[in-house]
């Protein structure tokens, strides 16, 4: 059976600065495996300390966890001394370093040089992505020995044991992880933590909340001596998320909203069209990514101008001038037009502001109005999203378009 061993690095802990809570957190998740911690060791930020705990480490154990030292700091030695010692060397992961860049300009902060020190990575070694965090951890095996590097912070650390060591680690251990993801559309995350806060102290399955593109959603994940047994874990769990969360779950392991909205479509035998502004065609482009989206999905109708939108949607020109063609009655009556043009059975427009410009009126970047027909009805959702970003601005009136068709079938609107 493989053994483990943990070296927690910083000279915080020596100082005794900091409690070396990711040993006992490690510790802890690591038997939940089967794999047994034979050993654990702290050592400063000290090159030459830290190669020779490697090397005592390398002779007793198949796994060393190391912790902390990831930062862009000259201290921040792990990676780089870990590499050293199984003579690796680095090289820019340009997807990395981009990532990097994007981080510090979505905060409108300057980067320094050093900070792609972090996007240094050995070019055999597995990465494990980092997602509360610019430093990604990796693995790296040499003779058998594998070295696992994760970053300090607790926050940083226990998410990605979770989504990528524990993975790596299944080839040690007789277990078999399940996992699933529950998919949310209209409720953030800590509203959607709120609700279930209860089940996110679960040990096994363990639930744990992500939000990405305007989306949040739990991964449920079960550990089990076979995959049946881990399912039957999983099962009571994701049933009891479902219906505290009714109306928001979109699905379970979907990869995103526009996948369930097709086989809505299709389990309906109905067709839809769209009316798109400011969204550009991304809400008919999301749908035909789909595959065998042609069964469900009847045209879509990019009216960027007012002329277009008065001349084939039917948008009545006294009403662009009056109301300005983001406005509650101009997304009605684009989604009225292209459920007329179209033989489609439902349509959904969308005319907002995405930024990074206002349309010259008093209205604010990120008033986007969204509109739902059918032949009896017409909804109309305004949406605020407080953000000026264009392209996340699209992306979420897309996404909020597709879930009015969602909601429409299911009857929520
Ligand atoms: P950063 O990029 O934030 O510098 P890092 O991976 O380099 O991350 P360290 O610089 O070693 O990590 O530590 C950063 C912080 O993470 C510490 O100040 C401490 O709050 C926390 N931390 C580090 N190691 C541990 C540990 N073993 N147990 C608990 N918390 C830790």
């Amino acid at each position: 059976m493989a053994v483990c061993e943990l070296i927690s690095v910083g000279t915080e802990i020596l100082l005794g600065d900091i409690l070396n809570t990711d040993a006992q957190y490690l510790s802890i998740e690591l038997a939940k495996l089967g794999i047994s911690v034979i050993h654990q060791s702290t050592v400063g930020d000290n090159r030459e300390r830290l190669l020779a705990q490697l090397d005592e480490a390398a002779k007793r154990s198949d796994i060393i966890i190391l912790s902390g030292g990831l930062g862009p700091t000259p201290d921040d030695l792990t990676k780089e001394v870990c590499c050293e010692f199984f003579g690796k060397e680095l090289q820019l992961h340009e997807p990395t370093a981009k990532k990097i860049r994007n981080y510090f300009s979505s905060k409108g902060l300057e980067m320094a040089q050093s900070n792609l020190k972090q996007a240094m990575l050995p070019r055999d070694c597995v990465i494990f992505p980092n997602e509360n965090g610019t430093a990604p951890g990796m693995a790296i095996e040499k003779d058998g020995v594998h070295i696992l590097v994760l970053p300090g912070p607790p926050r940083e650390l226990k998410p990605m044991f979770r989504n990528s060591a524990i993975p790596y680690l299944m080839q040690f251990s007789d277990k078999i992880i399940v996992s699933h993801n529950i998919r949310t559309f209209g409720i953030g995350e800590s509203a959607m933590a709120e609700k279930v806060r209860d089940l996110l102290d679960g040990k096994n399955p363990t639930v744990a909340p992500y939000a990405k593109d305007g989306e949040a959603l739990l991964r449920v994940t079960a550990m089990a001596d076979s995959e049946d047994d881990a399912e039957k874990l999983c099962e009571p769990v994701i049933d009891e998320i479902k219906s505290r969360l009714d109306g928001f779950v979109y699905g379970v392991d979907y990869t995103c909203i526009e996948e369930a909205v097709v086989e809505l479509l299709r389990n309906n035998c109905l067709k839809a069209a769209t009316a798109e502004s400011c969204t550009g065609g991304l809400i008919a482009k999301r749908i035909t990514d789909v595959s065998g989206a042609s069964d469900v999905f009847d045209c879509g109708i990019i009216s960027y101008s007012n002329e277009i939108k008065n001349k084939i949607l039917g948008v009545s020109e006294d009403d662009l001038k009056k109301y300005g063609a983001v406005s509650e009655p101009v997304a009605r009556q684009m989604a009225q037009g292209a459920l007329r043009v179209s033989g489609a059975d439902v349509a959904v427009s969308v005319t907002g502001i995405a930024g990074p410009n206002s349309d010259g009126t008093d209205k604010p970047v990120g008033l986007v109005y969204i509109a739902l027909a059918d032949k009896d009805n017409v909804w109309v959702k305004e949406l605020r999203t407080s953000r000026n970003d264009r392209s996340y601005n699209r992306y979420v009136s897309a996404s909020n378009a597709l879930n009015m068709i969602r909601l429409y079938i299911d009857k929520k609107l």
